[in-house]
């Protein structure tokens, strides 16, 4: 799940992920300052610059980006196992991460999620005050950019204002689909049903 920064991921993969027991949340790397509130291993493992690029360098990330000045990874371990244990993995990189995930991982499905209207953005940052107004400034400019990108993904979800569970619901019938689409049978299961 990519979209621009304010759009309301965090809310909407924890909407997601309590009503789905087989989904973990793939945490990431990065080298920039926790928030208030955000937690080590929980929001994201919290790493100095040379660590971060000591990982990078032993091809412990699946995809990094800078992004706004930090460094951000996904590590490719715990998506791994994951996969191979038969959980949805979701995460949530910013589009260009999202489009290398998609070129490793075929089968990855991109969602695009933005608010109502582009505005919504930067009110929710100026609430959220965890930015100056600069990176503000900044953030605001990346999430236009990053639209363009929209054309390369597979859904687009609108996180409404008033009515997140409304995206949650959305986000929830994309992964029911998904899991319907043929190529997701193991060429087993289709065998077994042909010959019961
Ligand atoms: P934030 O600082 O707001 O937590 O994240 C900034 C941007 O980095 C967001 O667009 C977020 O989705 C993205 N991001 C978070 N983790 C990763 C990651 O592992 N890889 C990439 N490419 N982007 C990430």
């Amino acid at each position: 799940m990519s979209g621009p920064s304010g759009a309301g991921k965090d809310t909407l993969v924890e909407g997601l992920k309590a009503r789905h027991e087989r989904l973990l949340y793939s945490v990431s790397a990065t080298t920039r300052a926790p928030r208030p509130g955000e937690r080590e291993g929980v929001d994201y493992f919290f790493l100095e610059r040379a660590e971060f690029e000591k990982r990078r360098t032993a091809g412990e990330f699946l995809e990094y980006r800078d992004y706004n000045g930090h460094l951000y990874g996904t590590p490719r371990s715990f998506i791994d196992k994951a996969l191979r244990e038969g959980y949805d993995v979701v995460s949530k990189p910013e589009v260009n991460g999202a489009l290398a995930m998609k070129s490793q991982f075929p089968d990855a499905v991109l969602i695009f999620i933005v608010p109502d209207k582009f505005s919504h953005l930067r009110s929710r940052l100026e609430t959220r005050r965890t930015e100056t107004n600069e990176q503000i400034a900044a953030r605001l400019e990346i999430a236009h950019d990053e639209f363009t990108f929209v054309r390369r993904f597979d859904y687009l979800v609108i996180n409404e204002e008033a009515q997140p569970q409304q995206a949650v619901d959305d986000l929830e019938a994309i992964v029911r689909s998904e899991r319907y689409r043929i190529h997701r049978y193991p060429e087993t299961r289709l065998k077994e049903l042909e010959d019961s």
